[in-house]
């Protein structure tokens, strides 16, 4: 069987290849993290589909481009409508593959990712453009091409979320797509590929290969026929595809994980500090931003503690189904035992567990409760390695010098929050964090108008605005003489 029916719509569970379904000899079983319901046999690509894919997509190549960002922006704001008109069943359909909160998905994701698209085709066709500029009285004329065939990979945790992020600017720059999604969420981006067809954009613009990493992925990347490779993911998934990519020299950009810090200074608002806090636990702390190391000055530890502790018992913890569920299950089985791991080893080690530390023995499954590891020793893995589940560390510190030093003193570089009253005391430390992306007395604040992305092992280059379009076009400057006209 291909299909599967989640409210009320069919969703096909093989490629989509040049405008059709393709399905592998091969599959693999696909199963909800909500409870382990059966959700069906994906198809499992390799070579031969990533073979046809790369075909499609650059026969489509020339016509996608012709079109211009007028063109192109028409068709893209249609897909926008089609996702916007089938929030319920996108909705549904990703709860049910990676467990996050229906409720979002409704008031906050799915509007997102038709925002993604939206927004790229409208930067395309109103905001792209550099003034030209003279040079000895020649004209500088900046113009962004499309470059060919984007490959994009992405990630279980935000599944359309993320692959909007990219699909949205690579084909309003011009590029056409073979989308990658992770093993563990195929579907939403199966259902995603039907909006296109209706959307009328051409066959092959689009093209879904479903697989695993090591096999569909690695096709994929190694892949001469590829212009561009997004990637979003782990730091050892990505040194396999910088290596990969490495022989065709085809350029990559990274967005991966984080150890982010959340420091709370000792003139903060601490009803704030913990309710950020307690937003570190949001998707199950299946959130590569999430601000992880929690520091605190010491003159207000206790206080934030207590504070903490208060709203992280709140936190309802059950079916992502559920209105009043505030955090769903991890995502796989394999993930679940990685973060167990962390924890247990944690324990052994003698670390302070203060809240959480095991599975939700009332829900079973895949549930790891929140968790809290009180000052864990310096260089303890919980504190240096991304665990990418609800297990949060806190320290305090005495000095602002100090705090800089250990956020600062990571491989990581994505993110970081600041909670503070002052905002010249908030400025003395962000002017020093080493971070795409900070926020002060706030988190998740995302605007696609501004750069995001990671710094050190967090990432190679930014998403948003034209930066996005740096990345998937081949920017030309095209130098005009004032001499040699003939009329
Ligand atoms: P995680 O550890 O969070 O699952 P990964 O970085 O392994 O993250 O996976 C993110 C995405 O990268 C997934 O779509 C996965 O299938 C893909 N992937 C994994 N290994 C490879 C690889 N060798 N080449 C290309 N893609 C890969």
């Amino acid at each position: 069987m291909s299909t599967i029916s989640v409210a009320g719509a069919d969703i096909d569970t093989r490629h989509f290849i040049g405008g059709v379904r393709v399905s592998s000899t091969e599959t693999y079983t696909n199963t909800s993290p909500i409870d382990g319901t059966f959700l069906g046999e994906i198809s499992r690509g390799g070579a031969t589909e990533v073979e046809q894919a790369v075909a499609a997509a650059r026969a489509a190549f020339p016509a996608w481009a012709a079109l211009g960002p007028q063109g192109r922006g028409a068709l893209l704001h249609k897909l926008a409508d089609l996702v916007e008109e089938n929030n319920e069943t996108l909705s549904q359909l990703e709860t049910m593959d990676n467990g996050s909160l229906l409720r979002s998905h409704r008031r906050g994701v799915m509007p997102r990712v038709a925002m993604n698209i939206r927004f790229f085709a409208d930067w395309a066709m109103n905001e792209l453009r550099h003034e030209p500029f003279e040079t000895r009285g020649h004209t500088n004329n900046v113009s962004w091409d499309p470059s060919g065939v984007a490959a994009l990979i992405t990630p279980w945790n935000a599944p359309l979320m993320l692959a909007t992020w990219k699909i949205g600017p690579a084909l309003a720059a011009g590029d056409t797509v073979i989308l990658k999604p992770a093993e563990w969420t195929p579907l939403s981006a199966s259902f995603f590929a039907d909006l296109t067809v209706k959307a009328g954009i051409p066959a092959g613009v689009f093209n879904v290969v479903q697989g695993y990493g090591a096999e569909a992925g690695a096709a994929l990347v190694a892949h001469p026929g590829i212009s561009r490779i997004s990637f979003t993911g782990s730091v050892p998934t990505a040194k396999i595809i910088a290596r990969a990519a490495a022989d065709n020299l085809t350029p990559c950009s990274f967005e991966l994980g984080g150890k982010s810090p959340m420091i709370v200074l000792g003139d903060a608002d601490l009803d704030l500090a913990a309710e950020i806090a307690v937003e570190q636990y949001d998707n199950a702390g299946q959130v590569c931003l999430s601000g992880t190391r929690i520091f605190v000055h010491e003159s207000v530890a206790d206080e934030f503690q207590a504070k903490f502790a208060e709203r992280a018992a709140k936190i309802t913890q059950g079916d992502p189904r559920d209105e009043n569920t505030d955090i769903g299950p991890q995502i796989h089985q394999v993930h679940f035992d990685r973060i167990k791991g962390f924890v247990d080893r944690a324990a052994a080690e003698g670390q302070n567990i203060v809240w959480g530390g095991t599975p939700n023995a009332d829900l079973g499954g895949l549930y790891f409760t929140p968790t809290l590891v009180l000052e864990p020793t310096p260089g303890a893995e919980v504190v240096t390695q991304e665990i990418f589940g609800p297990v949060l560390t806190m320290m305090t510190f005495s000095t602002d010098e100090e705090v800089i030093e250990r956020a600062n003193g990571t491989e990581f570089g994505l993110a970081a929050v600041v909670v503070s009253g002052n905002k010249d005391h908030a400025k003395k430390i962000t002017d020093v964090l080493v971070a795409g992306t900070i926020w002060v007395n706030c988190f998740f604040v995302r605007d696609l108008r501004a750069p995001f992305g990671g710094s050190k092992k967090s990432g190679i280059g930014r998403d948003g605005g034209t930066w996005s379009f740096d990345f998937y076009a081949d920017v030309k400057n095209t130098v005009v003489s004032p001499n040699g006209w003939k009329e």
